[in-house]
Parts: C-alpha cells; structure tokens; sequence
C-alpha cells in the first residue's frame, strides 16, 4: 500500500512539473509520518522515501532513535521552547518556526552543542485565528532579527494552506508565499539562503508545485487517514 502510494505521489509531482515547466530535482517529497507506525515507515524506506516529516518532539526523537540513521527528520509541527533542546541535532530542518522567541532559544542551544540549525520561517499566509506563524507584514523584520543570530541559518519559508473543499483555492495563497520568497531572495539578506519554499499537502500539492513549492509534505496521500486517540 505504502510503496503503491509513494508512487503514485511521485509520479503527480513529476506530472505537476512538467505542467510547469520545472525541473523535478527541485522538489522534494517530505513523507509525513506523524502518527504512523515505524513499520509503515520502513515500508516508504524500502521504497526509496529519506525524507520524513514528523510534528512531535517525542515521536521524532523516538523514530530517530528506532529508525535507519541516513533519514532525513524534518520538524513540521509547532515547536515549543523548552523542546528545543532534544530536537535540534536530530532534524535536518525545523520548517515551523513562528516566533522570534523561538528562533532565539534555538540559537540558544545550538550555540551549546556548537551546532547550525537550518530553518525555515512559518508564514500564516491566510492569517487563521487557528494557525501558528508570522503574518507576511511582519515576516521581513523577523526575518532580519532571526539572520543575526549565528547559530540559525534561515533558508527559506513554510506555510499551511487553509483547509479548503477544491485545492484550488489555495493557488492565490501559495503565489502570495512565492513573490514574497522571490522579493526576499532579491535582497540578499546576509546569513540567510533563501532557497527552499515548503507548502503543499495531500490536498493540494500539485498546486504548489505549480506556484513553485521546493518541498511538499504529503502524509495521507502516502499513509492513509490517521487516527487520533482520546487523550
Ligand atoms: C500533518 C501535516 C502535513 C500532512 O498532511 P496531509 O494532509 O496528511 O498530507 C503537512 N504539513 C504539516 C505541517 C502537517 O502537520
């Protein structure tokens, strides 16, 4: 099942690609496996799949621990300060930094483990109540305080498109996320490379890809519905 949906995710991005005239190289399929089973990692593994996604420090630290050591973690969840620390040598990126505070204590740390943490700034492109992230307004100064700091190296931006009934309606908020990157990329910011541009889910990937995504982070579309438990 795994291994049949990868592929068929693969081949939508090479499709949605070539729609756009891109170079499928650019794009990266981050395999969201918050929730699922190791062995349901290892199944995507086996496939091919390196690059997983995870939104909880504990169960990234758990299958970092349980699984193959040349995984790619990336933190895509909310990340709360005081799990910095356990996080930050076992991903390979944190897309979800939505506050300077955050970024602060991430240098923080980094600087003890002498460590450069890559990240990417969360943009609430939408600005939903609901949502973590920086409004777009604010995203440049935040930008320049976070690019001072050493251990940090910004490298580009994230965001989670609202929930919509036709993925479609998500092509506006994804270019908004785009012309931004571009306007910032012009700037030449010092310490920050600003080349990576994670947005796109299950629902709406393609789209992304289309308005230039360089990561999409697809969970249902490879694992299937998750489950919550009542906690
Ligand atoms: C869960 C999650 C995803 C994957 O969502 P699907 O709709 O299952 O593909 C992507 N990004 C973030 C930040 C998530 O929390």
């Amino acid at each position: 099942m795994v291994r049949e949906n990868l592929e068929e995710v693969n081949n939508r991005i090479l499709a949605a690609c070539k729609r756009a005239g891109r170079n499928p190289e650019e794009v990266t399929l981050i395999a969201v496996s918050k929730t699922k089973p190791a062995v349901m990692i290892s199944e995507a593994y086996s496939a091919g799949a390196r690059d997983f996604g995870e939104n909880k420090v504990q169960e990234l630290c758990e299958k970092h621990l349980a699984l193959p050591e040349d995984i790619r973690w990336h933190m895509i969840g909310h990340l709360q300060r005081n799990k910095v620390k356990q996080v930050i040598d076992k991903t390979v990126l944190i897309h979800s930094v939505d506050s300077i505070r955050l970024a602060e204590q991430i240098e923080e740390e980094a600087a003890r483990k002498n460590l450069i943490v890559d990240i990417l700034l969360e943009v609430n492109v939408a600005e939903e109540e609901s949502k973590y992230g920086f409004k777009l307004g604010e995203t440049e100064s935040a930008l320049r305080r976070i690019a001072s700091l050493p251990h940090v190296k910004i490298k580009g931006l994230m965001t989670i498109a609202p929930f919509v009934e036709k993925s479609e309606e998500n092509r506006p908020v994804f270019k908004k996320l785009r012309q931004f990157y571009v306007d910032m990329q012009s700037k030449n910011v010092d310490n920050v490379s600003m080349n990576m541009l994670s947005m796109g889910m299950t629902g709406d990937y393609e789209i992304a890809i289309e308005e230039g995504a360089t990561l999409v982070r697809v969970g249902t579309g490879i694992f299937g519905t998750r489950y919550y438990m009542n906690t």
